[in-house]
């Protein structure tokens, strides 16, 4: 008997691991995957403060590139600011350090596992769970699922739950080719400077965005949306001077877009990361708040068992609920990023090309309004924005 099955090595399932591994209980770690983060599903960017404030150095091993933030390009040209120190981070390496640091702890790794459903019994033993695999049964007394945007742990718990999602589709492309051949100039100015991480608003890419991320010697060129992304994106690289043919890698996945989970503990099952829906409604990233949710759970968890007491697992809804990842004002808020119109987001470009978004001028932005009389509905819009922004700019990547 497991003190905790984790369901999902990624970088959820293995930070809960590791924190409750390295306070000495057992742990077995599941995953259907040959190797723990391949293939990989993600355009690679992250901040300092998810590293750090999670417990975790930034590593030579997995870090391809600083950057100083993001850069908001709308449909003008012009662009807004979102300042703050990141990385673009090699993934599968990232995953595999985290995946490393449980097992040094004490976790038992399983790949090739595929978890085909999970039964709660109650006996002598107490109540367990039964994890049925593709490779044989396991018993553990506390499930964590963190299987992913098409999570069905929550399901098999009893959690009334549908993930809504969005897809994501990249190209990895070589810096060189990139570099010689793409045309990056907007406004007369030439942005790329491999610095920043682009993401390009507009009403072209409904509910999602194109991204330009410069890591190194690649560049993580990728899309996210509802769907037809394939030609969008590929009409987004010959319009910038790439031919789409030219990619080395293509990475595509399911990415929750904003819906969390109405329970996050329940019967000694708790859900962590995307399979929590746990992803930022503006820039869809989820790699800080997998992080964080799978720490407070494993931190929980530990004391749960160190007190022999499942009440103290309930703690862990609360510490999700009252978190910045999950505040209301930016759930709700965040998403309407998606409803501007290309005139809107011009304007906000016009307002404050090259500067932070927290630099806005509110008496300046009223008087050029007062020329626009058309936009005016949209200040409610764009106040609400830049709220969801103030929370996201720390917690969304
Ligand atoms: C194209 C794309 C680009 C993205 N870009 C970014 C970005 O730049 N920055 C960012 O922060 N976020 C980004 N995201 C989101 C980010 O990748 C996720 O938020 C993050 O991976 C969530 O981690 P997780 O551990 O919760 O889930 P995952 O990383 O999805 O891990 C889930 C694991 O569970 C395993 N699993 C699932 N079901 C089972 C089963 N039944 N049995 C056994 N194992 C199972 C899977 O094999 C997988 O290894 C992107 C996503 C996509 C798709």
């Amino acid at each position: 008997m497991y003190d905790v099955a984790v369901i999902g090595a990624g970088p959820a399932g293995s930070m809960a691991a590791w924190k409750i591994a390295e306070k000495g209980h057992q742990v077995l770690i599941l995953d259907r995957r040959k190797q723990v983060g391949h293939p990989i599903q993600c355009g690679e960017g992250l901040s300092r403060y998810a590293i750090e404030s999670n417990g975790l150095k930034p590593d030579a091993s997995w870090i391809k590139q600083e950057t100083k933030g993001a850069r908001i390009i709308v449909p003008n040209g012009k662009h807004v600011l979102v300042k703050g120190e990141g990385y673009s981070i090699d993934r599968g390496i990232f995953d595999r350090h985290i995946a490393k640091l449980a097992r040094d702890a004490g976790a038992e790794l399983r790949l090739e596992t595929r978890v085909t459903g999970i039964e709660k019994n109650e006996d002598n033993k107490g109540l367990y769970y039964v994890i049925r695999t593709s490779k044989g049964d396991h018993e553990a007394r506390y499930v964590i699922g963190a299987d992913g945007p098409h999570s069905i742990v929550a399901k098999w718990a009893g959690i009334a739950f549908e993930i809504e999602n969005v897809v994501g589709y990249q190209y990895k492309f070589d810096a060189g080719y990139v570099e010689e051949n793409i045309h990056y100039d907007f406004q007369g100015r030439n942005l790329l400077d491999g610095e920043w991480l682009d993401f390009h608003y507009a009403s072209r890419f409904p509910d999602g965005y194109v991204w330009v991320f410069p890591r190194g010697n690649e560049y993580n060129i990728g899309i996210c949306g509802p769907g037809g992304l394939k030609e969008r994106l590929d009409a987004y690289c010959r319009e910038m001077g790439l031919n789409p043919e030219k990619k080395m890698e293509i990475n595509a996945g399911q990415i929750p877009r904003g819906t969390i989970i109405p329970e996050f503990v329940r019967d000694n099952v708790l859900i962590v990361g995307d399979a929590a829906g746990l992803t930022n409604p503006i820039t869809k990233g989820g790699i800080h708040a997998a992080l964080f949710s799978a720490r407070q759970a494993g931190l929980v968890l530990s004391e749960a068992l160190e007190e022999n007491d499942p009440e103290i697992a309930k703690r862990y809804d609360h510490i999700m609920r009252d978190s910045p990842f999950t505040d209301p004002v930016m759930m709700k808020y965040g998403k309407l990023i998606y409803s501007l119109t290309d005139e809107a987001a011009n304007f906000i470009g016009d307002l404050l090309d090259g500067r932070n978004y927290n630099e806005l001028s509110c008496p300046v932005a009223a008087v050029k309004l007062l020329k626009r009389p058309k936009l005016l509905p949209f200040i409610p819009r764009f106040l609400r924005i830049i709220k969801a922004l103030n929370i996201s700019s720390k917690y969304g990547w």
